[in-house]
């Protein structure tokens, strides 16, 4: 049973830019960063406005002269202090995740960024190049991935239970924005706002979140793919609320992945099918716990979480937290994700370049991926759905 026993002598020292009061996935960060121990909030930029980011953070236990105005004067304040921050998770609009990324790895910090990380690959590519020469870590927020089940479904996938992948169908189609909401809703306005989200809406918020899903659980690589994309609700033009994506990978497998947010009456059904040449599997985010098992010819099975049938992996993260029957979720998911930051960036700091290969987490590489579908999905949709070269 996995537990929250020291990894490592002292939390690492984190702050946060964006995530503010009212934000939507601020809590998710601080809960997930500091649910093991590992990292310690001690400083912020977390809000646009500062008197606000002051109130919110002294209210969580920050010193009132390390909640700052905005990322560059704490970045340059942190840098002068003994105890300074090591670490930041960034959570602000798309528009801002490149520079404030790229200022976070000038100033020697390791980073964790939510996706889309960048709204080009150009930008991401430098972001990596910057990360090596710094030698510091970028983990990207891929939330899910972090989930014992979706290991799990790594591992059988890996081993061959599934024999040779020749399907995955791969959905994350949410009906909460079927109509404007976002008169009323900031949280929504930018992004349907291209200024704001960059080139695509839900491609980047919430496609690239099951795409990756699909990029780890299998390791195959998309060749070719061809995209259809609308708003049907006019005004988010030119960005997309619904989109459908064909995808042909290298070695023969095909897929297909459904991302809308106008899928009225659904709560995420985000879902990932893979069908190999034995069996398929399938795991949906509403059920986490479970992942379906179907050997062509047998009754179909239901795994559950913490049953000592399934795999363990490597390093130990991601086994249960409490025992089967319990529902783990989306907070453990995250913690097990921030946990292997942790690992990845102590690692770095000790220039234990071992651990760091052997450590399985969503990084830069990640990101680049998922800018690159949005790229690719944008190229094809002008271009009437034509089929686009992956890379
Ligand atoms: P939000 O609009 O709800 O909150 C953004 C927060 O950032 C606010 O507190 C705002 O004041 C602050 N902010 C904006 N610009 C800032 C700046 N320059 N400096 C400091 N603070 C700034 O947005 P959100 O829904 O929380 O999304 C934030 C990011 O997280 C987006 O990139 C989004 O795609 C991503 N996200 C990821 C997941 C996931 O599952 N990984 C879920 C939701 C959102």
């Amino acid at each position: 049973m996995f537990n929250e026993e020291r990894r490592f002598e002292q939390p690492i020292r984190w702050a946060m830019v964006g995530g503010g009061r009212g934000s939507q996935i601020g809590y998710a960060h601080r809960s997930a960063a500091q649910r093991d121990g590992l990292f310690r909030l001690v400083a912020g930029a977390f809000d646009l406005d500062p008197q606000r980011c002051r109130d919110f953070g002294t209210n969580l236990g920050v010193d009132a002269d390390r909640c700052y105005a905005g990322y560059k004067e704490m970045f340059e304040a942190e840098a002068g202090r003994a105890d300074g921050i090591q670490a930041v998770s960034i959570a602000t609009p798309n528009s801002t995740h490149y520079e404030i990324c790229k200022a976070a790895l000038t100033a020697g910090l390791h980073v964790v960024c939510e996706k889309p990380i960048t709204f080009t690959t150009e930008e991401a590519e430098e972001l990596k190049t910057l990360a090596a020469e710094k030698g510091r870590v970028i983990g990207v927020m891929y939330g899910y991935s972090g989930f014992p089940m979706v290991q799990q479904a790594r591992e059988m996938v890996q081993r061959g239970d599934l024999g040779e992948i020749r399907v995955i169908n791969m959905q994350f189609a949410h009906g909460f924005h079927n109509e404007e909401y976002e008169k009323n809703d900031p949280g929504l306005k930018w992004r349907v706002s291209p200024q704001a989200s960059g080139p695509t809406y839900v491609l980047g918020d919430i496609g690239t979140h099951v795409f990756f899903l699909g990029e780890m659980i299998t390791g195959l690589e998309v060749e070719r793919l061809s995209c259809m994309r609308q708003s049907f609700i006019p005004s988010r033009a030119p960005l997309e609320d619904n989109a459908h994506v064909m995808m042909q990978f290298k070695g023969g497998a095909v897929g297909t992945l459904w991302a809308s947010a106008v899928n009225a009456g659904s709560m995420h059904q985000q879902k990932i099918r893979i069908v190999g040449s034995k069996a398929s599997i399938e795991w949906w985010d509403e059920y986490p716990n479970q992942l379906r098992y179907e050997i062509q010819g047998e009754p179909a099975r239901v795994l559950e979480r913490g049953m000592n049938y399934l795999y363990q992996d490597a390093a130990g993260v991601s086994a249960n937290r409490i025992g089967g029957g319990h529902a783990e979720g989306f907070f453990e998911s995250w913690a097990n994700l921030y946990h292997r930051f942790a690992l990845a960036f102590d690692a770095a700091n000790r220039d234990d370049q071992a651990t760091l290969g052997e450590l399985w987490f969503p990084g830069i590489d990640a990101g680049i991926e998922g800018v690159r579908l949005c790229e690719k999905c944008v190229e094809s949709a002008d271009q009437n759905a034509a089929w686009v070269e992956y890379k």
